[in-house]
């Protein structure tokens, strides 16, 4: 969608956006359903980029904890938990640069994707950069969605991150594509962004085409230590708005109301999902930020009338309009050899 026509609706008083958004949300995902995602971090910390917002950047004295890569068979009791749970998808987070083919690490994500995916939900990883052979083997593993958020426009990206670009994000988000995995990919409000800016990271995720099957809409949780640290709170009706306005652009991917969440009243979290949010990370915590406890969010959708989400493990993802380019358009021979080995990160869901 066009930005011009973006910033039109979010310009609309603020009933006839959510009752235009509503209209759209009704006629794509009638079924009155929310998805419920477990995420979970299985490699934390120690990252070497610099975004501006993360705990998780070496950069920044914020006291978390750096751990190594969990064991197979921690995440399989935390993947088993999260199931019993009702998780519909199950997210891993590494805090890595990126992956290689032919790196021990690597071997070892595949060979945990493998074990998850015997078990029902969908399979979704984030771990940072990826080439197409990556993507290709994470999809044959078992893998049914690659988060890679866009965070937000490609103007003020440099603002909040210098140890990565733009571009960079958007080829591996193509590398996913091509490889036939979904791609989540969103943004986060509160990096200091105009609502231009807003609008203009949904202007590029409305144009991917495939589009992206789901979209995370985090706002900002300050991290001391981090250059964000003193933020300004996201005023929760630009969120509301946000999504409403998500939902509009990307009908038919699913808006996953993400990190913020625990900070907002249940009256608040009610005006998301009306607005077409219809995801949600379930669980107790979120990386390393708390997330409302996993009974109180089922008591919510309960009265709220909403119900959890089956998982699809057959998912496929959005067709690409045949009509149109592919996008985002990459240029290939800009990829950046990594260095497969360093303990770097790269874990976009959430602000940490
Ligand atoms: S958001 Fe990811 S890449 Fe950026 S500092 Fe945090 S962990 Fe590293």
């Amino acid at each position: 969608m066009h930005f011009t026509e973006l910033q039109r609706h979010y310009e609309l008083p603020f009933f006839e956006l959510l009752k235009r958004a509503r209209a759209v949300h009704e006629e794509n995902w009638p079924e009155r359903e929310v998805q419920l995602c477990t995420l979970l971090s299985i490699k934390t910390g120690g990252c070497s980029e610099d975004c501006g917002y993360c705990a998780q950047s070496s950069r920044y004295s914020t006291g978390l904890q750096r751990e190594s890569l969990m064991a197979k068979e921690t995440v399989m009791e935390r993947a088993r938990a999260a199931r019993d749970n009702g998780s519909t998808r199950f997210c891993m987070g590494a805090a890595w640069k990126g992956v290689r083919m032919g790196t021990q690490k690597f071997e070892q994500i595949i060979d945990i994707v493998r074990d998850v995916s015997t078990l029902g939900m969908e399979v979704c990883v984030t771990l940072g950069e990826l080439g197409a052979e990556e993507a290709t083997a994470l999809k044959d593993a078992g893998v049914t969605a690659y988060n890679h958020n866009i965070d937000t426009s490609r103007e003020h990206y440099p603002n909040i991150v210098t140890t990565h670009t733009y571009d960079d994000r958007l080829r591996t988000i193509r590398h996913a594509q091509e490889a036939g995995m979904s791609v989540c990919s969103g943004g986060i409000l509160g990096l200091g962004e105009t609502i231009e800016d807003r609008l203009r990271m949904l202007e590029t995720l409305s144009e991917f085409n495939p589009p992206p099957e789901s979209v995370p809409i985090n706002s900002l949780m300050p991290v001391k230590g981090t250059p964000m640290e003193g933020n300004e709170p996201v005023d929760v009706l630009s969120l509301v708005r946000m999504i409403a306005c998500a939902r509009i652009a990307i009908p038919q991917a699913k808006v996953r109301l993400s990190a913020g969440r625990y900070s907002l009243s249940k009256e608040a979290q009610a005006m998301c999902y009306f607005a077409g949010a219809n995801s949600i990370f379930y669980g107790d915590k979120l990386l390393t930020t708390a997330n409302p406890r996993a009974n109180e969010d089922l008591a919510l959708l309960r009265e709220l009338g909403l119900s959890p989400q089956r998982p699809d493990r057959e998912m496929s993802p959005p067709p690409a309009n045949p009509d149109r380019a592919l996008a985002p358009a990459v240029e290939r021979d800009l990829v950046q050899p990594l260095d497969a080995e360093a303990d770097e990160c790269e874990f976009k869901p959430v602000p940490a």
